[in-house]
């Protein structure tokens, strides 16, 4: 479980999150959408603690990310993060990108690391690119590997920053298939995402953001079909 508390996070002047409270249950699927600036991906940073926080508290199954007593690097083990552009290493193949954070970060021994990173990159769909370097696949297929990267490590919890946002409209369906996939297999996702339809099919909930406010949240019916607030109706209409 994901329980966000009362966060606020500045940088210098600029408040970015004015008090965030967002609990997410194992096996669900919540979605953020809000206008450019609004800080969800300061969010996604301030829960995987990338970024500190000025106060409240995140706790991912009951450990406080921003305790001084917790050990970053495990808790990061059970997050997986994928953004809108991952620079895979060129001189090593889609395969050996793969491998690389299970044996540098949690020791795993090649052989099992390699069995991981054929599993999650024939998963995503990727299991004939194993040889091919980089910069031989498509937009869409890279950030397919970028997830079969951050599957590779067994996350429980995985965060999505806009992960179609950089990629041609042709390709974003893959893409968007391959999280739906996830959600259907119960990971616990937390999805930014500009893609409304995306959104309302997949999302268990839907949280609005304003202003470093989560203006509203609601099941997608309730979101997209009525929205309550002045500004989820302004950015609603803007975007359809
Ligand atoms: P977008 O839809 O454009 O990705 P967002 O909702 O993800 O927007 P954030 O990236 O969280 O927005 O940014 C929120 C605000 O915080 C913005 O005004 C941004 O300029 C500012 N900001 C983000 N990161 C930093 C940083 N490292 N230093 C200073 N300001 C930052
Ligand atoms: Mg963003």
């Amino acid at each position: 479980m994901i329980e966000i508390e009362n966060v606020r996070k500045s940088f210098g002047p600029l408040q970015v999150l004015k008090g965030i409270d967002l609990t997410v249950n194992k096996g669900e699927v919540v979605t953020i959408i809000g206008g450019s600036g609004s800080g969800k991906s300061t969010l996604l940073t301030c829960i995987n603690g990338l970024e500190p926080i000025d106060s409240g508290r995140i706790k991912i199954d009951g450990t406080e990310v921003h305790a001084k007593s917790t050990n970053l690097n495990t808790l990061r083990q059970k997050i997986g993060i994928v953004f809108q552009q991952w620079n895979a290493f060129p001189h090593l193949t889609v395969l050996e990108n793969v491998m690389l954070a299970p044996r540098k970060v949690k020791g795993v021994p090649k052989a099992e690391a390699e069995a991981m990173a054929v599993k999650q990159l024939t998963h995503v769909g990727l299991g004939e690119k194993l040889a091919v370097y980089p910069s031989r696949l498509s937009g869409g297929q890279q950030q397919r590997m970028a997830i079969a990267r951050a599957l590779a490590m067994e996350p429980e919890y995985m965060l999505f920053d806009e992960v179609t946002s950089a990629l041609d409209p042709q390709l974003v369906g893959e893409v968007l298939d391959t999280l739906k996939m996830l959600a259907e297999e119960g990971m616990t996702m937390i999805c930014v995402t500009h893609e409304m339809a995306f959104a309302r099919d997949v999302s268990d909930r839907v949280a609005f953001f304003h202003q470093g406010v989560m203006a509203e949240i609601g099941t997608p019916e309730q979101l997209f079909g009525a929205p309550q607030h002045p500004e989820t109706q302004k950015f609603l209409s803007s975007v359809r």
